[in-house]
């Protein structure tokens, strides 16, 4: 920037000020002589604008680059990622809607948690990413999920007369509660995960029979359930949620019950935060919530001789603030020891499946120089524990193949807590 002389400046009190000193203090330097207005905006903020100015995308604005977020944000620790580089890339104008970053936050909250300025990821990325998807410039793995989802109910393509499958040859009763045709105490949603994919199976059946032993009055909606919508709203797809939300409430209208029992921590999340906006409101408990209150009737008896340490699920605890449940359920396991990683509770790292990296493992792979599963298969081995005991369904199976990414199979179980209170009951585990 070219100076030239300021007609409003007055030469006599410039040299005073050249050889000034305030309170013994040398202020003579020219910086701090402010005659003339700096330019500070140098930059363009045109692209920060595009962001700033949508429903929910107002706070990218306030980031002041303090770098509280770095340390604590999971894909920051793989890549070149992270909302203070966002906000910096905006100001060097970055296109953020045309660009991969948009796709790598999983909002699991740890980065508005520390934040100063509450810059807030969680409602920032399905605003852009909302934009995005009106644009038709997704990811084609996550655009594939969003197909299928509308088009079957659940994000894996399964069919859903098919729901209910996974009931077939159990050792114990799991009642559709359309053919009960009455009230229950407990309405189970279980699913996408746990009622298709064989790992999730595994679990529903171990919760199938633990809910059975405690003598639990219990049904579940079979193929009349569809995905909750969740994590299709916080990828940006809220015409998806929207649709998803309004089907599940009237069908849950047409059902009695006092408890809406989930499976998943982002089901519970909806159920807690999104549906009751929409007329949907449930008494909505987490299983291990459900659980850990019937613990002393449970009556666990088999020692399951393990050292077990536990990962929380963003959804269950930084976003709903429940840490306890679980680590009861899991310290009154007989002939169990609970070791803790490094990162725990408020500061759990997460696996990689919210916000829709459930299914952009391909946009993660060409980003980050590991998945998060991977790095946090790798704290667990840390902690000297052979079971990575979790409590959400997503994270079984994205665990169990970093297991063997990391040539860690043989030496670490990843085991839902329902499976070992299934064995620690003395309970079938097939
Ligand atoms: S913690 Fe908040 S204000 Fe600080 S750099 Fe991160 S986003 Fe910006
Ligand atoms: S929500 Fe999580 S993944 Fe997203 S920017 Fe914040 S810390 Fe990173």
């Amino acid at each position: 920037m070219t100076r030239g002389p300021n007609p409003k400046v007055d030469p006599e009190r410039v040299m005073e000020l050249e050889h000034a000193v305030i309170d013994g203090m040398d202020v003579s330097g020219h910086w701090n002589r402010m005659f003339e207005q700096r330019v500070i905006f140098d930059y363009d903020i045109h692209q920060l604008d595009r962001v700033t100015e949508l429903d929910g995308g107002e706070s990218m604005g306030w980031c002041y680059q303090c770098a509280q977020c770095v340390p604590v944000c999971p894909v920051d620790h793989v890549g070149t990622y992270g909302p203070r580089r966002i906000f910096r890339n905006l100001q060097l104008g970055q296109d953020f809607f045309a660009n991969d970053d948009l796709w790598l936050c999983t909002t699991c909250a740890n980065c508005l948690r520390v934040c100063p300025k509450e810059v807030d990821m969680l409602q920032i990325m399905p605003a852009v990413r909302k934009e995005a998807v009106l644009a038709g410039d997704v990811p084609k793995e996550l655009q594939d999920v969003f197909e299928k989802t509308a088009r079957y109910g659940n994000p894996l393509g399964k069919n859903a007369k098919r729901r209910a499958a996974w009931t077939k040859g159990l050792d114990v009763d799991v009642p559709l509660i359309s053919e009960l045709d009455r009230k229950v105490d407990v309405l189970w949603w279980v699913s996408d995960y746990p009622s298709y994919h064989p790992r999730g199976i595994d679990a529903s059946r171990a919760l199938a029979r633990v809910l059975t032993h405690l003598g639990v009055d219990f049904a579940i909606l079979g193929a009349e359930e569809r995905h909750d919508g969740d994590s299709m709203l916080r990828a940006g797809e809220s015409g998806l949620f929207e649709m998803l939300a309004e089907q599940n409430i009237e069908t849950l209208n047409q059902y009695e019950f006092d408890v809406l029992l989930t499976t998943d921590p982002h089901a519970y999340n909806a159920f807690l935060h999104e549906y009751p906006q929409r007329g949907g409101t449930y008494n909505t408990a987490h299983y291990t919530q459900f659980l850990e209150e019937r613990i002393e009737a449970m009556g666990l008896t088999e020692s399951i001789d393990r050292t077990i340490t536990f990962h929380d699920p963003c959804y269950l605890g930084r976003h709903n603030g429940e840490y306890e449940a679980p680590r009861t359920l899991i310290g009154a396991l007989p002939g169990s020891e609970l070791v803790e990683m490094w990162r725990s509770r408020e500061n759990g790292y997460c696996c990689g499946g919210g916000g829709g990296g459930m299914w952009l493992d391909g946009l993660a792979a060409d980003n980050q120089s590991m998945r998060l599963s991977e790095k946090r298969v790798r704290e667990a081995v840390e902690t000297g524990a052979d079971t990575l005991c979790v409590a959400c369904p997503y994270e079984v199976s994205r665990f169990e193949d970093a297991v063997k990414s990391t040539n860690n199979d043989g030496s670490l179980e990843v085991l839902d807590i329902a499976e070992l209170l299934a064995a620690a009951l003395g309970l079938a585990t097939d």
